[in-house]
């Protein structure tokens, strides 16, 4: 069995401030340890119960935040940035997927770090009028190539708001409980890993029964992307595939998700060209 795992950083348990999230970040080391931490334990119960094969995307940021000393020989690690496919790349031939450190949807109240995908730019993403979190794009993703999304370990709230709403047959744990955009609380690691190794058994269990579900976008899929600023909306409207529904606002409509996701991913790094740019203008 081959089990596909993406990896973020926010939604990790005691990563609560800026400095845990940048290359150049004054608690980035901490953070690394963390998530390595958290994802070692994860890839361990996941071989235990019939994972022969695992491949992890690293999946925030400039995507190279795991510590590779420790890894086990019978896991694939995917890093580095920009990259096809972005936080799922290699999901592709899995039989089941996890997301571990995952985050609350842009614009939610009280939860470490709210944004969707790239908080520069996108102000609150839609894909067929449902407002996404990066839990629902990605699994939407996964579902395309009939990928079930099994477990989701991250911020309470984005587990309370959108998996147990969209996905309730996919296993839930908690890493911490926000109290605002920069504080939370989580338990001591032995606590977690308790939780983690129980919740990726059930998981498991779920899976070989039959139990877990991909989530499927309708098709064509419509997605709908609301920028922090009009000059992103300015450059997405250059695709002519991309229409203009006001300042900040565009929609397009893709066969699938894998379409939609590449176009998605392309209108993100177009922004941060324009950012770019207007810092240049600056100086
Ligand atoms: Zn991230």
């Amino acid at each position: 069995m081959r089990v596909f795992i993406s990896v973020d950083l926010e939604g990790m348990p005691y990563v609560v401030i800026p400095g845990h999230l940048t290359l150049k970040g004054t608690l980035y080391d901490e953070a690394r340890k963390i998530a390595t931490r958290v994802s070692l334990i994860a890839m361990d119960e996941l071989h235990n119960n019939g994972a022969d094969e695992i491949v992890v995307a690293d999946s925030h940021g400039p995507m190279v935040n795991l510590l590779v000393d420790e890894l086990p020989e019978y896991v694939e690690l995917i890093r580095g940035y920009p990259r096809p496919s972005s936080m799922v790349a290699g999901a592709e031939g899995c039989d089941a997927g996890l997301f571990l450190g995952y985050h609350s949807k842009a614009g939610t109240a009280k939860s470490t770090f709210d944004h969707t995908y790239n908080s520069l730019s996108v102000h609150r993403l839609e894909i067929n009028r449902v407002e996404v979190s990066e839990f629902l794009l990605n699994g939407y993703y996964l579902g395309d190539l009939k990928v079930p999304v099994i477990l989701v370990a991250g911020d309470y709230q984005l587990l309370e708001d959108d998996v147990k709403r969209y996905a309730p047959w996919t296993v839930t744990v908690a890493l911490k409980r926000s109290l605002s955009r920069s504080s939370a609380g989580s338990f001591g690691l032995g606590r977690i890993e308790k939780e983690l190794r129980a919740g990726v058994k059930s998981a498991m269990a779920n899976l070989k029964e039959h139990r877990a579900k991909a989530l499927v976008a309708d098709r064509p899929v419509r997605m709908r992307v609301v920028f922090q600023s009009t000059y992103f909306a300015d450059a997405a409207e250059l695709l002519p595939l991309v229409r203009r529904i006001d300042g900040r606002t565009v929609e397009f409509t893709a066969a699938n998700m894998t379409e939609a996701y590449g176009v998605f991913e392309f209108l993100c790094l177009a922004s941060g060209g324009v950012d770019s740019i207007k810092r240049d203008q600056q100086t």
